[in-house]
């Protein structure tokens, strides 16, 4: 650290201008499974440091996170129990997205112009109130993010949210290694054809990210490969690109070292799960508060707490994808038949109709939000019948709870194949015509993943997940020396 004026003049060593103070903004997408890494990554710098750390997000988030602020656009005026700070950017719609009336290409078009120029704001107004961002750190699909910084003169870190396998695979597609696009394509979209990557063990079709193999023409996200392509061109446009990684060591080293022997310094940090640090201090693990969403006024802890202990069966498909009419029947008549009981969560806006009779019988609960972190660890905890998000495949990991995948989209098929690799879960079969995980293969997986084998593998990846996030592990190894570095202003 830079010796102080006060301590220059007392030595006599000329007073040299000070270097600023360490100051990291951690700049995330206004989606729930994008903030939630991004504060959990700014709390462990914070922890590592006691730097300032700032995350900065769109208005609207920012509204619904912390209602009722002061005001919304000061640099000040947001902070949360951990101490970081937070700071809106505009995307151009600060009243929100509504996904049954915008455009999702428009909304990416004006994130980017609005976003750059008001990020751009808040980078001087940090700068003029004397706390200077020393390190952007950003997340995925902003890759505009990068420009400011450098339009500023700020270093810039990729943090990637997903699996390294999936980074692999787009820097592998996007740089037509091997001709690996070339063997994606000729697979036609065979979801059981094998794709061989460098370095990686071989995956099929269905593993790969979704908006690699989208064929559809109407595909009203088509546009989000072209996102994912400038991502790599961003890197491949750095000299020895630095990328912090939510994902760890042991999980998946293939395509840590594949990221490697091809110029990416991929840096595993996580799991960034914060209640790993909170655990013992806060009397329990939980998210930490300010979501998107209202928690639901449902007593669903205090329901969870009358059941027996490893035997519920929790039900989230995560903040984004919905459920159709027909998989809401075939869970409710899955959960119903097998006489377990249940937790799921149906978010308010995937709900046609209210009030009907309870679905999937009397041993379960529906909330519409809850403390997913508090209800894995919760001891009744049995298994969790997920969309395969990364957040939630990492939590669940780190819960040691087994998991039955029902991946939707984008990364999910491969955080459903690494889930099957280290035995921590299965992948659930689904109806060809419309994708949908049917009841009886519902009450199959849901035999397989409560299994005393799968049980036991899902322990020993609890241990090893927090291994990895513990004081002296190799993520919170990785996360200090990266941070050193930057300090020593070693990137870029
Ligand atoms: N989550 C939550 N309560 C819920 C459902 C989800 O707190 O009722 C959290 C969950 O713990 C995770 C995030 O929302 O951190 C969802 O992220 P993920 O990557 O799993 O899925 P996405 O929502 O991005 O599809």
């Amino acid at each position: 650290m830079p010796a102080t004026v006060e301590e220059e003049l007392v030595s006599g060593a000329p007073a040299l201008a000070p270097e600023p103070e360490p100051h990291f903004l951690v700049v995330t997408y206004p989606a729930q499974g994008h903030i939630n890494p991004a504060r959990h990554l700014a709390r462990r710098l914070l922890r590592a440091t006691g730097a300032r750390v700032t995350v900065s997000t769109a208005v609207s988030a920012l509204r619904k996170m912390f209602p009722g602020a002061a005001s919304e656009t000061e640099p000040e005026s947001h902070r949360d129990a951990s101490g970081v700070w937070y700071v809106p950017y505009s995307d151009g719609y600060d009243d929100g997205f509504d996904k049954a009336v915008d455009d999702a290409t428009h909304y990416m078009d004006q994130i980017k112009l609005v976003g750059s120029a008001t990020l751009g704001d808040v980078l001087d107004r940090l700068r003029g109130a004397g706390r200077p961002v020393t390190l952007v750190v950003y997340t995925l699909l902003l890759s505009w993010v990068a420009d400011v910084a450098r339009a500023h003169a700020v270093p810039a870190a990729l943090y990637w949210i997903q699996p390294a396998t999936v980074l692999a695979a787009y820097l592998h597609f996007f740089r037509a290694t091997d001709g690996v696009d070339a063997a994606i394509a000729a697979a036609g979209g065979d979801p059981w054809a094998t794709v061989r990557f460098p370095g990686l063990p071989p995956l099929r079709v269905r593993d790969l990210p979704s908006f690699m193999v989208s064929t559809s023409e109407n595909d009203p996200y088509a546009f989000v490969i072209d996102l994912f392509r400038q991502l790599i061109e961003l890197l491949d446009g750095e000299d020895s690109p630095s990328v912090l990684a939510n994902t760890f060591d042991a999980v998946e080293p293939e395509a840590v070292a594949s990221l490697r022997d091809h110029g990416v310094d991929v840096v595993p940090v996580g799991p960034v799960l914060s209640f790993l640090d909170d655990d013992a201090a806060a009397g329990g693990a939980k998210n930490g508060g300010n979501d998107l969403f209202s928690q639901d006024g449902k007593d669903y802890l205090d329901w969870l707490d009358a059941q027996a202990p490893g035997s519920v069966v929790y039900i989230s498909f995560g903040s984004l994808s919905v459920m159709s009419e027909r998989q809401i029947e075939e869970v409710a008549r899955g959960m119903s038949e097998s006489g377990r009981p249940f937790l799921w969560v149906l978010r308010e806006d995937n709900r046609s109709s209210e009030g009907a009779a309870p679905l999937g019988g009397e041993r379960g609960m529906v909330v519409g939000w809850c403390d997913q972190v508090r209800v894995l660890s919760h001891p009744a905890m049995g298994c969790f019948v997920t969309h395969c998000g990364w957040n939630s495949t990492l939590e669940s990991m780190a819960c040691g709870v087994p998991v039955v995948c029902v991946p939707q989209w984008t990364d999910q098929g491969t955080n459903a194949w690494l889930v099957e690799r280290v035995g921590t879960g299965v992948r659930a079969a689904v109806s060809d015509k419309d994708g949908v995980l049917e009841a009886d293969e519902l009450r199959r997986c849901l035999d397989f993943a409560t299994s005393e084998m799968v049980r036991a593998k899902a322990a020993v990846w609890r241990e090893k997940a927090r291994a990895a996030a513990s004081e002296g592990g190799s993520s919170e190894r990785n996360l200090k020396a990266f941070v050193a570095k930057q300090i020593a202003g070693g990137n870029n």
